[in-house]
């Protein structure tokens, strides 16, 4: 009989932060640990969200037995409502991660017939060929958890997001004694959150960014504040909400998953507020600066969102001025700064005063620095390493903890998105390979790959260059003269050069191919787009979009 192994792919997650996805396998049998999306960059033009490529999962799909989901997070949970459509099988978390995720399949309208089951704190469930178990662990969104898979070969940890939060607002703290036990009947494989792999010490207490927003409140006791930050935050939604009623403040909240959230934590009893604290948005004016707090969504700088309409003075019920504070209670997630800063900038013109984490400890992490990792390596001792959650810097930083921890490095794999390890008795080592790259999504035009996006990064970079002609078949010469048109130049002395060039190029091109006897439009435009490409690239480094029809009369 075959030696036990287990193997472990990995979709996503792995090279970026986001689309988090791997599937632990047993036997031919899988299960999956989240689902996630990813938010583009801002020259993918057009892509609205990235998802895992789930093909390698599909071509399986009669194998796999559950979806687990660590917490709430998108990107964790984002791509499920894309996975599901094809792939119908029980989602087990938290009852939080769980509501969260049925908010946004609901809002998509599939997964109407899926089962979801609800695990509590430390059970332990039969999934597929493993036990699985589910420990508590602190992050910035409640209800968040490790998974423990106790396989043929020992136990694997999945962290999920987490950080070592001591006093977290709910009580509820990372299960470390459960971990300290897991590490006593051997793990056999660690996978770890890599975020903050980089940063050395702890990450402070959720709770800090409740001293801090405290202070901050009691010394403007005249102002409005407003304070904005992840709608799922609901700790930080809590100690927003604790420090304005100690100040006998109304509640206001803005933005659709802001106030879905918040209903939903309420209804879980994860968030304790009283309705009679609240005021509806269009009512705030009504009451004096001093006698308000608005929270809303938008701390990211998204568009769309609250705060990105208030500093652009488009809210429908609510509009701020000289008499807010606006206090950004985050940290952008790289890739946001910009849009960011140009919220705050907007805020600034409208004459209100904006508080944010680069001045300000209004802003605490949820993922473990260097401190906190050190202390679950220590806990679980494992015996085999791969760091997950993090750019490849992080991964690095994290296998290099692990290594001065003890681990030799042997029993470390960096992996990226699409590569597969296998754990036996004696170690691990690389098993191949699976398709993994990024599956984008254009919410107006649906799945693309790489190739209209590769054109719609040229046509912005260098623009459209349309070249048309008419050719006499007969006579084997040019009916109507090459006619050269473009969007999105200069229409400078430099650029006019270009299209004359261009034009020059590819009459010259299209009398010689009709000098040899070619009559058909199709090759004729190819020998037209061949000439004035190559001109472009070559002398001018230029990569337009090209347009070429050549009509044979
Ligand atoms: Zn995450
Ligand atoms: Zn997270």
């Amino acid at each position: 009989m075959a030696e036990p192994s287990i193997k472990v792919t990995f979709l996503g997650g792995l090279g970026e932060i986001g689309r988090n996805c791997a599937v632990i396998e047993q036997n031919g049998r899988l299960v999956v640990v989240d689902a996630g999306l990813m938010f583009p960059e801002p020259n993918m033009y057009g892509v609205d969200i990235i998802l895992p490529d789930f093909r390698w999962l599909l071509e399986r799909k009669d194998k796999v037995d559950g979806i687990v989901l660590t917490h709430g997070h998108e990107d964790h949970t984002g791509a499920l409502q894309y996975l599901v459509r094809d792939l119908n099988v029980p989602i087990y978390g938290s009852s939080l991660t769980l509501g969260f995720a049925r908010h946004r399949l609901s809002e998509s309208k599939v997964g109407r017939n899926l089962e979801f089951i609800e695990v509590s704190d430390g059970e332990r469930r039969k999934i597929g060929p493993f036990e699985v178990e589910f420990i508590p662990v602190t992050h910035s969104v409640p209800s968040a958890m490790a998974i423990a898979f106790h396989t043929s070969v020992g136990i694997v940890v999945h962290s999920g997001d987490f950080k070592l939060d001591l006093t977290p607002i709910d009580g509820r703290r990372t299960d470390v004694a459960r971990l300290a036990a897991l590490g006593d009947e051997g793990v056999a494989l660690l996978l770890c959150d890599s975020t903050n792999a980089e940063e050395p010490g702890f990450t402070p207490s959720e709770k800090s960014v409740g001293g801090a927003l405290r202070r901050l409140f009691l010394e403007r006791p005249n102002r409005r504040m407003v304070v904005a930050c992840f709608a799922s935050h609901i700790h930080r939604v809590q100690q927003i909400i604790d420090v304005a009623l100690e100040q006998n403040r109304k509640v206001a909240l803005m933005g659709r998953s802001m106030e879905a959230n918040v209903k939903l934590a309420r209804k879980l009893n994860l968030l304790h507020v009283d309705s009679a604290d609240f005021i509806d948005i269009e009512n705030v004016g009504r009451y004096a600066p001093g006698e308000v707090c608005v929270i809303c969504t938008g701390s990211q700088g998204e568009p769309l969102a609250a705060l990105s309409k208030l500093s652009r003075g488009d809210a429908r019920n609510f509009s701020v001025g000289p008499e807010d504070t606006i206090i950004l209670s985050s940290h952008p997630i790289p890739g946001n700064e910009w849009s960011v800063g140009r919220v705050i900038d907007d805020l600034h013109r409208a004459g209100t005063e904006v508080i944010h984490s680069g001045h300000e400890p209004v802003h605490a992490s949820g993922h473990a620095r260097q401190g906190e990792l050190r202390t679950v390596h220590q806990l679980l001792r494992p015996k085999n390493f791969v760091p997950v959650h993090g750019e490849y810097r992080h991964l690095r930083h994290h296998a290099d903890l692990a290594a001065s921890m003890g681990l030799a490095d042997d029993h470390i794999i960096i992996c990226e998105d699409g590569d597969q390890v296998e754990v036996t008795a004696s170690g691990i080592r690389r098993a191949g390979q699976v398709p993994a790259g990024f599956h984008y999504i254009d919410g107006s035009a649906g799945d693309l790959d790489e190739r209209p996006l590769e054109e719609r990064r040229m046509l912005a970079e260098y623009g459209v260059v349309q070249i048309s002609a008419g050719v006499d078949a007969v006579a084997g010469n040019l009916a109507h003269p090459v006619k050269v048109t473009t969007r999105g130049w200069f229409e400078g002395d430099h650029d006019r050069g270009v299209v004359e060039a261009v034009t020059a190029v590819v009459r010259d091109a299209l009398l010689e191919s009709l000098r040899g006897g070619e009559r058909d439009s199709d090759a004729l435009a190819k020998v037209a787009q061949r000439a004035a490409g190559r001109l472009l690239g070559q002398k001018y480094r230029r990569q337009p979009v090209l347009l070429v029809a050549v009509v044979v009369l």
